[in-house]
């Protein structure tokens, strides 16, 4: 199948970002690792001394496991540094398990570990808080500097999965970028990837969200958080006033409601499609009166009848 391959232009040109914004969000970002958060609490508090275990917490309709086994060092001396080696290797482990699964409705659950590529590992080392999480593409790994027995372990750990998959797919086509070639091409693929990797996230964990064992607008208020910091923190200085004075109707890539919308969006557009592809649609869509409707009408109908 050939890629989307996306117009940077118009994909930078299609994101309205308020210069004024840029400081309420830091200071957002910043929060984020000050505060407590509840995504951070643990379901129950592992100590991760044994080199495996595994646990099972019930909390209301929730029902959460873990389970994880040691990893040689031999895999991932080279990378990190000795120093971070010398503190961190006694305690690194591998994530063989993580799952939420709904008592009420046992059909309704997220198993990460049945979502990773082929031989692709998640090791993790669990800081009280999340401190790091990477998708190491030449590792085919995802890193987790946190202790992964919390909701946020699974937006995260999602996420970076998407990354892996985003990478692996721009492998089978032998690319480098899923965006035109542009003076700003590096720029719109970072944020073509960040989206990618959330969408991602966010499609995997949506029964979750339907079930409400997971609260859908504070997972995706945590995952913009999450992939425009690394985003913006990289692109601030590269392309900031540069757009701006290129171009009078483009502002910067980091308007936060906008990004919020956009992932919602999607979300609705995927969703969506998945019930096109019901019975329900087909029979709704034969009745007379809905035969001619175009795509988006029958979408807009769609989104007045569904509340997610
Ligand atoms: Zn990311």
């Amino acid at each position: 199948m050939e890629p989307r391959i996306y117009d940077t232009e118009k994909y930078l040109k299609n994101l309205p970002l308020d210069e004024r914004s840029f400081g309420a969000r830091s200071e957002e970002l910043a929060e984020v690792g000050e505060k407590e958060d509840p995504l951070d609490t643990p379901f129950q508090k592992i100590s991760y001394e044994e080199v495996s275990g595994s646990a099972e917490v019930i909390v209301g309709d929730a029902k959460f496991n873990i389970s994880y086994s040691d990893v040689d060092p031999e895999f991932y001396k080279d990378i990190f540094t000795q120093a971070t080696l010398d503190s961190l290797a006694g305690k690194i482990r591998q994530l063989d398990a993580l799952s939420m699964t709904s008592v009420s409705d046992p059909t309704v659950a997220v198993e990460i570990s049945q979502l990773l590529p082929t031989d692709c590992k998640i090791l993790f080392y669990p800081a009280d808080k999340l401190v790091k999480a990477s998708a190491i593409y030449e590792k085919n790994m995802v890193l987790y500097i946190a202790d992964p027995f919390t909701q946020k372990a699974f937006p995260v750990i999602l996420h970076e999965i998407g990354h892996l998959i985003d990478h692996s797919n721009l492998r089978a086509h032998g690319l480098d970028k899923f965006v035109t070639d542009h003076e700003y091409a590096p720029q719109a693929e970072k944020l073509r990837r960040e989206r990618f990797a959330s969408a991602y996230a966010l499609d995997k964990l949506r029964p979750l969200f339907r079930a409400h064992l997971l609260d859908k607008e504070q997972i995706i208020n945590f995952l913009k958080k999450y992939a425009l910091e690394t985003y913006n923190c990289s692109l601030d200085h590269e392309i900031s006033f540069d757009l701006d004075r290129k171009s009078e109707g483009t502002r910067q890539a980091r308007d936060y409601n906008e990004e919020m919308s956009y992932l919602g969006e999607q979300q609705l557009h995927d969703d969506f499609r998945e019930w096109q592809q019901t019975d329900e649609y087909k029979n709704w869509k034969q009745l007379p009166e809905n035969i001619d409707l175009e795509d988006y009408e029958a979408f807009n109908y769609w989104r007045e009848i569904t509340k997610i």
